[in-house]
């Protein structure tokens, strides 16, 4: 070990100590750790002014109490989180989670992969995270509605278009940023409508910010194909997940060509050998808020569900891959798995859905690798032009929109590679990710 290489397993020592118990978090630090040796053995100055043990420590961590009341009168607590991780280079931005397993841990580790990502856009966006461990299934609306108030009346404080500026993720979409706007709205007498981004399309919303990440997704995996001269065109793609990311990278894979033959939820995956239909998928999902078996039982024949405890979405064999479900939920045996049916391509719509791993075996495999800081960019870029229109008091047609989504994921895909290529590891994306996100995050904290 070099004396470089030394100093930075002291640096990731430390933060292991610090953050007790918080696994997700050391694995999403790690991972940017093992892309920084070669950072350090060319330019040695950024070990100086403490700027990694910097990056490492949120600016501001605040967690508070959400007390509401069910639909029978009790009242109900949970925990609230918002990590303010990092303002180098613009008001803390990024999205609330709401799921049962959110913990401060989960909420740092998304919150430093949301500052990489954010620097990889170009745009003028600090990181952070927030959410609840509150569960919103089963829930009718009024308790989703009267938890949202609840959250938002105390983080209400922390925000401001110039200060934080929150949006959806895993349980949150346009109808809790309804709710959370409005009380936003109340309490301070001000329609700031830069202050939450994936807002409804009558008050400020941004035209394409609902399909940016699965579109985005699809447009930096599409780039990734070209370096390989290919494209989507009659490839065998499986989409996990069947939220916000994966209908709509499913839509747009499908206009570019490719043929989805599954997808999933937590309770199981169905494979459809013609091809998901994206308007059933939709009415489940987006209107009924129901479970992905109902898929198979109203598609009929030819389509299986199979449930998670027999079985992993990863065995259906395809030429990508792209998981955009939840955190580690492809692991080491899945890559295996897939890399032995030939896959040639994984990208992440979600936040670090690979375990270091099964990355690790793509790698090694020579399969096209996004990770989630570049190629799921496209959510957050476009709450930057929703802001953007907001400031300016416009509002862009969904063409102009997506063009300039389009334009800023070949940007990301192109700073990724080509840094990979200058740092002596051509085609390595998550070492061209972590170099170029970590160098446009440490250059504006020196200044
Ligand atoms: N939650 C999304 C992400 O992981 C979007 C964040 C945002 O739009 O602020 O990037």
């Amino acid at each position: 070990m070099t004396n470089t290489d030394e100093k930075l397993e002291s640096i990731f020592d430390e933060v292991v100590r610090r953050n007790a118990g918080e696994p997700e978090f050391h694995q999403a630090v790690r991972e940017v750790f093992d892309s920084l040796g070669r950072v350090v053995a060319k330019r040695p100055d950024y070990l100086e002014d403490a700027l990694i043990e910097r990056i490492c420590e949120p600016e501001r961590q605040i967690i508070f109490r959400v007390p509401w009341t069910d639909d029978q009168g009790r009242v109900q607590i949970n925990r609230g989180f918002r990590v303010q991780f990092s303002s180098a280079m613009g008001p803390y931005k990024g999205g609330l989670r709401f799921h049962p397993s959110v913990n401060v841990g989960i909420i740092k580790f998304l919150g430093f992969e949301q500052t990489f990502k954010n620097a990889l856009t170009g745009l003028p966006i600090g990181g952070g995270k927030g959410g609840s461990d509150f569960d919103p299934k089963g829930r009718s609306d009024g308790e989703v509605m009267r938890f949202c108030q609840s959250f938002m009346t105390e983080l209400h404080r922390h925000l401001g278009e110039y200060t934080d500026v929150p949006a959806g993720d895993i349980g949150v979409g346009a109808r809790e940023i309804g709710y959370m706007f409005g009380q936003y709205k109340r309490l301070t007498n001000r329609f700031e409508a830069g202050v939450l981004t994936g807002k409804g399309l009558f008050y400020g919303g941004s035209l394409a910010r609902k399909e940016a990440t699965g579109y985005g997704n699809t447009y930096f995996t599409q780039a990734m194909l070209e370096t390989a001269k290919t494209s989507f065109d009659g490839k065998r793609v499986v989409v996990s997940g069947s939220g916000n990311v994966a209908i709509y990278t499913i839509e747009k894979v499908r206009a570019c060509g490719g043929k989805i033959v599954a997808c999933s939820d937590s309770s199981g995956y169905v494979v459809d050998e013609a091809g998901i239909d994206l308007e059933l998928l939709q009415e489940i999902k987006e209107t009924r808020r129901g479970r992905i078996s109902e898929y198979a039982e109203l598609r009929g024949s030819g389509v299986h569900f199979v449930s998670s405890e027999k079985g992993s979405i990863w065995d259906v064999p395809c030429d990508v891959a792209m998981p955009s479900a939840t955190q580690n939920e492809l692991m080491e045996e899945h890559a295996t798995t897939l890399v032995r049916n030939g896959v040639m391509a994984v990208s992440e719509g979600a936040n670090m859905p690979c375990t270091p791993e099964a990355t690790r075996v793509f790698r090694e495999a020579g399969v096209r690798f996004g990770p989630g800081k570049a190629a799921n960019a496209g959510g957050v870029a476009t709450s930057a032009l929703e802001m953007q229109q907001n400031a300016s008091r416009d509002r862009w047609t969904f063409q102009q929109t997506e063009a300039r989504l389009a334009t800023i994921m070949r940007e990301i895909h192109d700073a990724c590679y080509t840094v990979a290529d200058e740092y002596g590891a051509p085609g390595d994306y998550v070492l061209g990710a972590n170099i170029a996100g970590f160098i446009r995050v440490a250059e504006p904290m020196r200044a």
